[in-house]
């Protein structure tokens, strides 16, 4: 078999939810909601099932879905989108990731890349065979280098890949780092994966997608997902808006891996899309909540909190508590002794680059206010 993927380690997600449910825990480890989606949107669903919507559906996606893409394109950032030729619908984000990156770079190519990152960036960029160029943001404030961004820019940069709003550092990149990455991608003709999947999650700040910068229009692939903008993670619909350039190209990655996603839950995913303004209002308000409610609770037992804007998730320093453990050791003491499931950040770096903080560990709050102050009662008893 494949050597690469042989010895690829199981995904932290699973070894930690997997912790979870063995010492029966409260996971705030794996990022997904503890509630249901809307429930208009799990309807509209359910009646394309018994709506015969169960043969393939178009390859870059139902029109419906498409134009509502478009339209929401249109809505929050005043992007002109052409639905027909530059939105491909995929199954996931990860799948639309997948396809950007194969879309764009070649064995050999280099990538950059912002640590802490998510975990499939690095596996994907192997399997094609190219050469990542990792940047990190530096603690406690999530600061983006300068410097070593520029450096890691060079005369073999193809892509870059941007997580903002970010897991896991909840960081939400402000305008004037996008306009230094915007002069970076420029100067070397390089093409952005704009992995956005958290953009309508963010707390009082701007989500502002870098394809609405000068000259990005052309360079950016924009990806989004129904699992996070509606909270249903287990269905797997992402879509990608692309220049009708690239997003030809992204729809045959797509042809060749996946060809078409689920018609049913597609067609639920654009009545998602057109609900109004205070759906999506509502949505990072009430998670809002739950980040406040947990970063104060975390504040009480003596952690430390790193900032968080946007997504799921929240980054807390463990020093005081840790006793000398590593961030991996803590945080699997912490689901065998108090209950509660968390992800040690060090496994969001490059396991090839230098050593990676192991002070970190990450707290999804996208679950219930009542379960969130149970989990801060267990840590309280633990500490
Ligand atoms: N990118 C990031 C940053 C994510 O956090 C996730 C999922 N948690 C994904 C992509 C994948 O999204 P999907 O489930 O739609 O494949
Ligand atoms: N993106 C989610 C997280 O960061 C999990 C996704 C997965 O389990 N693959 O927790």
């Amino acid at each position: 078999p494949n050597r690469y993927l042989s010895s690829l380690p199981t995904t932290v997600f699973t070894v930690m939810s997997q912790l979870a449910v063995k010492h029966d825990a409260i996971n705030l480890g794996q990022g997904f909601p503890d509630t249901e989606g809307p429930a208009d949107i799990i309807a509209v669903a359910a009646e394309a099932l018994k709506d015969n919507r169960n043969q393939y559906a178009p390859l870059t996606g139902l029109p419906e879905l498409r134009d509502a893409v478009a339209a929401s394109n249109q809505r929050f950032y005043g992007l002109e989108i052409d639905p027909a030729t530059e939105v491909v619908v995929t199954s996931g984000a990860t799948e639309a990731l997948a396809a950007c990156l194969m879309a764009v770079v070649e064995a050999g190519d280099e990538v950059v890349l912002i640590e802490p990152l998510y975990d499939t960036y690095l596996p994907m960029l192997k399997l094609i065979g190219a050469v990542p160029k990792c940047v990190r943001l530096q603690p406690p404030h999530w600061k983006l280098p300068e410097e070593e961004l520029r450096a890691a820019f060079g005369p073999k940069t193809k892509a870059m890949i941007l997580n903002s709003p970010m897991n896991p550092a909840g960081k939400v990149f402000s305008r004037a780092e996008l306009d230094l990455i915007a002069d970076l991608v420029r100067e070397h003709d390089a093409y952005v994966v704009c992995d956005e999947v958290y953009e309508h999650l963010t707390f009082h700040v701007k989500h502002i997608p870098l394809m609405t910068l000068p000259g990005m229009r052309e360079r950016c692939m924009r990806i989004g997902s129904a699992g996070k903008s509606f909270s249903l993670t287990g269905w797997k619909v992402g879509y990608v808006t692309a220049p009708a350039a690239l997003a030809s190209v992204i729809a045959k990655a797509h042809q060749v891996m996946v060809f078409a996603t689920a018609p049913n839950l597609q067609r639920a995913v654009a009545h998602g899309l057109n609900k109004d303004d205070s759906y999506y209002q509502g949505l990072s308000d009430d998670l809002e909540l739950r980040r406040d409610l947990l970063r104060d609770g975390l504040h009480r037992l003596g952690f430390e909190t790193l900032p968080a804007d946007g997504s799921y998730f929240i980054v807390a320093d463990i020093t005081r508590h840790a006793q000398g453990r590593t961030d991996v050791e803590f945080a699997k003491w912490l689901v065998e002794h108090a209950g509660v499931a968390t992800i040690p950040v060090s496994a969001f770096y490059d396991p090839d680059g230098s050593a990676a903080p192991q002070n970190l560990i990450r707290f999804a709050f996208c679950k219930k206010p009542e379960i969130l102050e149970e989990a801060l009662r267990r840590l309280e008893k633990a500490l």
